[in-house]
């Protein structure tokens, strides 16, 4: 038996569709490379943007009516929705809430000792990783911020974090594996707590497991940055130093419609904080911010808007995430009126994107003649090479070397463009 698995969105979906995978393959499925030869059929879905919810109905629209001995199941963020449920009742055979695979999908599968499902437990299952060399582990599941625009609390639940044991059991496997990169989720990292465990003390005991690694994670909320764990990855040898501080909006009073929970002063003293940190424990060594920052939240003005380009010119980032605010149902925004109209939107993202390419570019200059290891992540053509720093810059190198991928290599940064870098190999 075949099934075809459609992730969409963010990675933690797809971490979630490759423990889908490896709870298929235990139980004798094969992954399909076509949905024609797949008997089994499920989408992971994001209702993050009304653009991703488009592709969904899109994709599903038709397949039951075409292949009707098809099983179909959705999960995801739309999952729990009842306007979605409703409008494909006809063309999905089970709607399923993440959590609940384990039971409920083994039920449809008809497979034997289907446990019962409880909170994080299905993190327990053992994933068909979709790459070699780079891993994404969750630490835990779900979001209690509420932010006013977001889904993920009512698609995904209240936050659970994972057993410690369980996470550095994982990582271990991996690292025995010869896993070059481990890639921690979760909805809000930096809020772990388990036990006695919080985050900076999961992130000690995993850089004590033994072997050479990258670690990083996504994505952590800013107004749970304590000074402890800024200090854990500023000193550490095995966290990257590439610090994702989402904004999402650079304005006080659009920040607390957001329910983001910081203000601007606050955020800014923080990027502060994180980069003093980074000079005095590695000085000399590059690091990144990024961010994500959403135009047009609705009744954002021209003056408010021009809080987040002020943000962006003094914290530099190295890349942001834009989102043109996308009303979600069934969230605090979904009842504001989205008054800014879609050209306006499309204006600020643009002129937000100069502002980067300018920062980008002038922190990718630091880069060049600096002598950088990176994890080498594909081949083109015959001797192209394209590779990741620990800092998350994308760099071309040509070599005629074979079997780089997936390896860490040291490259000397000899170009800087604005989105990438270019290197010469040196070993
Ligand atoms: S922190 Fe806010 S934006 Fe992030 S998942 Fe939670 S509610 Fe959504």
């Amino acid at each position: 038996m075949e099934y075809y698995i459609k992730t969409f969105g963010c990675q933690m979906n797809h971490s979630d569709s490759e423990r889908i995978s490896g709870f298929l393959e235990m139980h004798g499925f094969s992954a399909a490379l076509d949905v024609k030869n797949a008997s089994l059929v499920i989408f992971n879905t994001c209702g993050v943007r009304q653009m991703a919810e488009d592709r969904v109905y899109g994709q599903i629209h038709n397949l039951k009516e075409s292949y009707p001995d098809k099983k179909i199941v959705l999960t995801g963020c739309l999952a729990n929705r009842k306007d979605v449920q409703r409008r494909l009742r006809d063309k999905v055979d089970l709607f399923l809430e993440i959590k609940d695979f384990p039971e409920e999908l083994g039920r449809l599968i008809g497979a034997k000792n289907s446990q019962e499902s409880n909170g994080s437990d299905y993190l327990k299952i053992t994933p068909a990783y979709s790459s070699a060399f780079t891993a994404s582990v969750p630490i835990m599941t779900g979001c209690d911020n509420f932010c006013s625009y977001c889904v993920v609390p009512y698609a995904r639940g209240r936050e659970i974090s994972r057993d410690p044991e369980d996470i550095i059991q994982e990582i271990r496997n991996l690292i025995r594996q010869g896993y070059k990169e481990i890639i921690l989720l979760g909805q809000n990292v930096n809020s772990y707590n388990f036990g006695n465990t919080d985050f900076p003390k999961l992130l000690k005991d995993i850089e004590k497991i033994p072997g050479k690694f990258w670690l990083s994670f996504m994505s952590a909320h800013p107004k749970d940055y304590s000074d402890e764990l800024i200090e854990t990855i500023a000193k550490s040898k095995k966290i990257s130093e590439l610090i994702h501080l989402p904004l999402q909006a650079g304005n006080d009073e659009i920040l607390e419609r957001m329910n983001r929970k910081y203000t601007r002063k606050q955020y800014l003293a923080l990027a502060k904080k994180i980069k003093a940190a980074f000079k005095k424990y590695k000085p000399g060594t590059p690091y990144s911010i990024t961010s994500d920052i959403i135009v047009g939240f609705p009744g954002e003005t021209r003056k408010q808007f021009a809080d987040s380009a002020e943000v962006m010119k003094k914290v530099k980032y190295d890349m942001v995430y834009f989102g043109q605010f996308s009303p979600r149902p069934g969230t605090v925004a979904w009842k504001m009126k989205d008054n800014v109209s879609k050209k306006e939107k499309a204006y600020r993202e643009n002129s937000l994107n100069e502002i980067l390419k300018e920062t980008a570019a002038a922190n990718n200059r630091k880069y060049v003649g600096k002598m950088m290891e990176v994890l080498v992540d594909r081949k083109e053509d015959d001797a192209i090479y394209f590779a990741r720093t620990r800092t998350g810059k994308h760099v071309r190198f040509e070599s005629d070397k074979k079997g780089l991928v997936g390896k860490l290599v040291e490259l000397k940064i000899v170009k800087a463009n604005c989105w990438n870098l270019e290197g010469t190999i040196t070993k």
